[in-house]
């Protein structure tokens, strides 16, 4: 495939680099790759192992001693050259993307698209690191605060999105003169191979120090649990799964490290008796079924006012009888596969359970075969009229399945609903009530960390600060001032008179 080829992906690969050089050896563990769009092989990467894992990270560290000492606007310069470069392989780029996660090519492309904006983004935050200054209660004093780099940020990714995490993190670090450590999904590694090959040619180009951007393909059980005890790691983000980031979390905290977590969601569309149905329904197709219903922010529940649901019911299944299932490289279909034969087993799984809780089954639930489904990944995306309380509504299954709920009486009753899970990621509501809108932002509204109104719950804008609250772990990324979070904060106080007065008035004579 020519695109392979262009991203300098071959037939066999090694699992860890710095930037400049590539480590591991064909006696590593092989990891084969097949596209979920056709079952066909792509390529296969040897896993770093502990000791691939040593020299990376040894490199990173040092790496790190030298890019801190670098301005912040002149790290902006090299973020804005990793921007330009992605703009040249934004084509390529997508495709692999797509070919091997199993996202619509519009999404591939559109993923590459969102790492040029946030390297965009980083080059202006580059020049804006601000710290405040304060007025000291003590004479002739002054104070401030100052943000200095971190350290080296671990960062591990989902599948999901293979490429645009990594740069929502990595270009933030970057320009906060920290030096990067990535471990992607093992159900994805070629995608962040063609990244590392792409930041490697700016890396040489510039003679950059050798590990400010590494990686580490391999298990989370061997090199991802190394990253997370490894105390040159300051920061750790993890994307993933609320199971895993449970788990990560209280690792990382034990050897006082932070960690960003950006975890599981459930999240819910809101359509009140005044909802302008025209918006609402193509949203929430989009946030139900794009990407196959695998993104943090996909539409789980729809709770929906008693006085418009059956209304809603007809038209939703109606848009679902029109949905095209194929090849996610073809414009023309809606939904393409699950990323492997494992999520389509749990979504047959959530549809038993579903069913078994008293759920009825409006729509689809079905996985596909014959021409064009080969790979067996591909489902039929499944509404299912339920209620808040059953036990899978309360989960978080990773596929195309939309939980359609009634409510009686006011928004707040339906506010109740969708604050009745543990997850906090994204929330909506449709309405063109101003009041309900307002009450569903208000600080007793939506309990998530992103709340829109007339807009879905997916596909959120890199300005904004990227996150969720309660299981979906309380982290922030990407924009507003996420950027904090990959700097340490010193506040500084300078005396410039001639005595030595001490804070809240204590005396002190010698
Ligand atoms: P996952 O939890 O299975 O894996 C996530 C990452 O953790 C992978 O890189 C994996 O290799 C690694 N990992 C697993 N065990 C590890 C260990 N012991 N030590 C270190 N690393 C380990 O998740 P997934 O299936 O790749 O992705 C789907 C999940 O990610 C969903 O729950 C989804 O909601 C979540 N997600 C959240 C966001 C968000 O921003 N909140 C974004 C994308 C995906």
């Amino acid at each position: 495939m020519e695109f392979l080829k262009k991203l300098g992906i071959k037939k066999k690969n090694l699992g860890a680099s710095t930037g400049l050089k590539w480590y591991g050896s064909e006696s590593n563990d092989e990891l084969k790759i097949y596209s979920p769009i056709n079952g066909k092989y792509l390529a296969s990467v040897y896993q770093a192992n502990e000791k691939d894992y040593e020299k990376v990270i040894a490199k990173s560290h040092e790496a790190f001693m030298a890019w801190k000492k670098i301005p912040a606007p002149l790290r902006g310069n090299i973020v804005r050259e990793i921007g330009n470069k992605l703009r040249e392989y934004k084509d390529p780029l997508g495709k692999l993307v797509t070919y091997e996660m199993g996202k619509s090519l519009q999404e591939g492309w559109g993923e590459v698209q969102e790492m040029i904006d946030i390297c965009d983004f980083a080059v202006g935050q580059s020049r804006m690191l601000y710290g405040s200054t304060m007025h000291s209660e003590r004479p002739n004093h002054r104070m401030y605060d100052q943000y200095h780099p971190l350290g080296v940020v671990g960062t591990i990714s989902a599948f999901n999105f293979p490429v645009a995490v990594w740069s929502w993190n990595a270009m933030l670090a970057t320009v906060c003169g920290d030096t990067n450590l990535w471990k992607p999904s093992s159900k994805v590694p070629l995608t962040a191979i063609a990244v590392q090959n792409i930041v490697g040619q700016v890396i040489k180009k510039h003679k950059l120090p050798e590990g400010l951007f590494s990686l580490v393909i391999g298990k989370g059980s061997s090199v991802g649990e190394k990253l997370i005890n490894d105390k040159r790691i300051p920061l750790v983000s993890i994307t993933g799964s609320t199971g895993v980031g449970r788990k990560a979390a209280q690792k990382i905290a034990a050897r006082f490290g932070r960690s960003i977590l950006e975890l599981g969601g459930n999240n819910a569309i809101i359509l009140t008796p005044d909802a302008n149905l025209k918006l609402a329904l193509p949203a929430i197709v989009f946030g139900a079924v794009g990407t196959a219903g695998q993104r943090c922010t996909s539409t789980r529940r729809l709770i929906i006012h008693e006085s418009i649901y059956d209304n809603v019911k007809e038209i939703l299944v109606k848009a679902y009888k029109g949905l095209k299932i194929g090849s996610p490289m073809d414009l023309k279909n809606h939904v393409g596969p699950l990323i492997d034969k494992s999520s389509v087993e749990d979504f047959k799984l959530a549809i038993e359970l579903a069913k078994k809780e008293g759920g009825n089954v409006l729509f689809g639930g079905n996985v596909l075969s014959g021409k064009g489904y080969e790979s067996g990944c591909y489902v039929q995306p499944a509404i299912i009229e339920a209620e808040n309380h059953y036990s899978i509504v309360q989960e978080e299954t990773f596929a195309p399945i939309l939980y359609i709920l009634k409510y009686k009486g006011n928004v707040e009753d339906a506010i109740e609903i969708q604050n009745d899970v543990v997850q906090g990621l994204s929330s909506s509501i449709f309405t063109d009530n101003m009041q309900e809108a307002e009450t569903f932002l208000s600080h007793w509204g939506s309990d998530c960390g992103i709340a829109n109104v007339n807009i879905g719950t997916s596909g959120a804008e890199i300005g904004g600060a990227f996150g969720g609250e309660k299981e979906t772990g309380g982290g922030r990324e990407s924009g507003s001032d996420s950027w904090k979070a990959y700097m340490r904060r010193q506040t500084n106080t300078i005396n410039f008179g001639k005595d030595l007065p001490l804070a809240q008035g204590i005396k002190f004579d010698i």
